[in-house]
């Protein structure tokens, strides 16, 4: 059984974004053309994906992975793509993060999906899963480099943000480093 301190330690251990990209690489290579249907691909995963709304906590919540119900909630006011994003985020901490939560689950019965982005380790893999689930390397090459202007039809193609594009783009395994302030996003250069 673990214990608690196993577990502050699981939570806090650097993230392995290249597992988080070749998990995700693995769950989209039968499919030959975007955009990733991540709702199916999570159904198929074993978890059951529920449109929901958070009453005060709405505008703050993006979603959450319910491990103990095997059931992933997802904002249903948000925009469509940001939803896919939520979908794909904690479809990746049910497949990469599973037994951290299911070891202790009085202590951790869900993990929330803040609206604000978070930086610790588990998140930065979720985030990571979830830019290559959505745009998996295969799908994208082949399109790239971008003519100009056409980087609004890329997300428009994969269903992805429009900024998420870009950073793919860039070659960013970490998307979120962009959103992060200027001394992290430099100590993430490091
Ligand atoms: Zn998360």
């Amino acid at each position: 059984m673990t214990t608690e301190g196993n577990i502050e330690h699981s939570l806090k251990a650097p993230p392995d974004l290249k597992m988080a990209k070749r998990k995700a690489d693995q769950l989209t290579w039968l499919y030959s053309a975007p955009p990733i249907p991540v709702m199916e691909i999570a159904e198929m995963e074993g978890i059951h994906v529920v449109f929901a709304t958070f009453g005060d906590y709405n505008d703050k919540i993006a979603g959450y992975c319910d491990f103990k119900n095997s059931k992933l909630y997802v904002n249903a006011e948000d925009r469509p793509r940001r939803q896919l994003f939520t979908i794909a985020h904690e479809l990746g901490h049910w497949i990469m993060h599973q037994n951290i939560f299911s070891d202790n689950p009085d202590k951790y019965p869900v993990l929330l999906r803040f609206s604000k982005p978070s930086s610790s380790p588990r998140e930065r893999e979720a985030d990571t899963f979830a830019a290559h689930l959505l745009i998996p390397d295969r799908l994208l090459k082949p399109l790239t480099p971008p003519i100009e202007g056409t980087v609004a039809l890329l997300a428009d193609i994969f269903l992805v943000s429009v900024t998420m594009m870009e950073i793919r783009l860039r070659g960013g395994y970490d998307y979120r480093s962009t959103f992060l302030g200027r001394r992290n996003f430099r100590h993430l250069c490091q």
